[in-house]
């Protein structure tokens, strides 16, 4: 980043001040506050999840946990708020996926299907998506009794008081069982090993919860539904005889991890070894002048509203850094 990014807010020719790749609440967030600064912000939506702009939570219908929403919203309309905020204060939105980009040499390159950008800075806020089974009927139980999130889902009415399932055996897994135990009647962890890869703190605490059985050597095969549709059982299997069964449960709750959208920047910045981009503070990546939000570096707390404060840590650093190239 030798260029002249000192100068960057009254923009050199044909260079942005900032690019932000990603519409969830980390991009959006970040869009707003550096609209309201003044740098005139491009933002890649793409269209990745679902086919609009977004992010996950246009996958989702209530959110009841983000601040602001005493009686809940729902996440498209969460978003669509978000959007209109961003647009409001003078974002410019494309609909576009970032196909490639290019942090090696300064100003940066970022390539969508439809344009060519030159940044002084980058802003990646691509989220995570979580990691599916590919259940047979995943798709129509999909947020209708299936979920990757339990500290979203687990209060809702759907779930309450009811006999839920968690499937895998790390920490995730774990930590989501024991979060359901507060709200089900009874819990069940169906780990595919003959052993939780939990840490043995984390077994502790799942051993000793009387709301929580665990099945190892099992995986679920599929949902099953009653009458009215709904999600009543899920089929299982032991991996050690081949022995099928029925077991009665409400919701399914998926722990089995996340994949950070950091494909594009492998190579050019640091990662972790899941793939998720390394921040130091102020939202800074191993490259100067990149910066990263939101789910695609948070590999722990992955909320709405962390990823919107991410995203307005690092619209701030933007600002900081281009004036003090810093
Ligand atoms: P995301 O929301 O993942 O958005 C990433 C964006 O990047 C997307 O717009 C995607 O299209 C875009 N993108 C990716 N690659 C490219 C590319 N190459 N070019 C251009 N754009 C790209 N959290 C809560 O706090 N409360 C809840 O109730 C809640 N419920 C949830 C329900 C569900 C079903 C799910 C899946 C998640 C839920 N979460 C909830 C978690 C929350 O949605 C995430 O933590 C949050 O959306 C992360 O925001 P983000 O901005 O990092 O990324």
């Amino acid at each position: 980043a030798s260029s002249s990014a000192a100068t960057a807010t009254v923009a050199s020719k044909g260079v942005e001040n900032l690019v932000i790749i990603g519409s969830g609440p980390a991009g959006y967030t970040a869009a707003i506050y550096a609209a309201r600064a003044n740098l005139k912000p491009l933002v890649f939506e793409g269209y990745q999840v679902g086919g609009v702009p977004g992010g996950q939570l246009m996958t989702t219908t209530e959110v009841e946990n983000f601040p602001g929403f005493p009686d809940g919203i729902s996440g498209p309309d969460l978003m669509d708020k978000m959007r209109r905020q961003a647009e409001r204060w003078g974002a410019e939105l494309f609909q576009e996926d970032v196909e490639s980009i290019d942090v090696r040499t300064s100003p940066f390159t970022i390539k969508s299907s439809e344009r060519e950008v030159k940044c002084h800075s980058l802003i990646v806020a691509t989220g995570a998506t979580a990691k599916r089974l590919g259940l047979p009927r995943e798709e129509e139980f999909w947020s209708r009794g299936i979920s990757a999130c339990a500290i979203c889902d687990g209060a809702s009415p759907l779930f309450k008081g009811q006999v839920l399932a968690v499937v895998g055996g790390g920490d995730t897994a774990t930590e989501e069982a024991l979060y359901l135990t507060k709200y089900a009647r009874q819990v069940h962890l169906l780990v595919r090993r003959n052993q939780l890869r939990a840490s043995r703190a984390m077994q502790d605490r799942v051993f000793n919860n009387p709301n929580l059985t665990v099945h190892f050597n099992t995986e679920a095969v599929d949902v099953i539904s009653n009458s009215k549709n709904q999600m009543s059982g899920i089929l299982l299997k032991r991996l050690d005889t081949g022995e099928e069964s029925v077991l009665e449960v409400r919701g399914l709750f998926y722990g089995i991890g996340h994949t950070p959208n950091s494909q594009l920047l492998e190579g050019q910045v640091e990662l972790d070894n899941s793939g998720y981009i390394i921040v130091e503070e102020g939202a800074r990546t191993s490259v100067k002048g990149v910066f990263a939000a939101g789910d695609v570096q948070d590999h722990e707390w992955r909320q709405a509203v962390t990823a919107a404060g991410s995203g307005c840590v690092a619209a701030l650093s933007v600002e900081r850094y281009l004036v003090t190239n810093d």
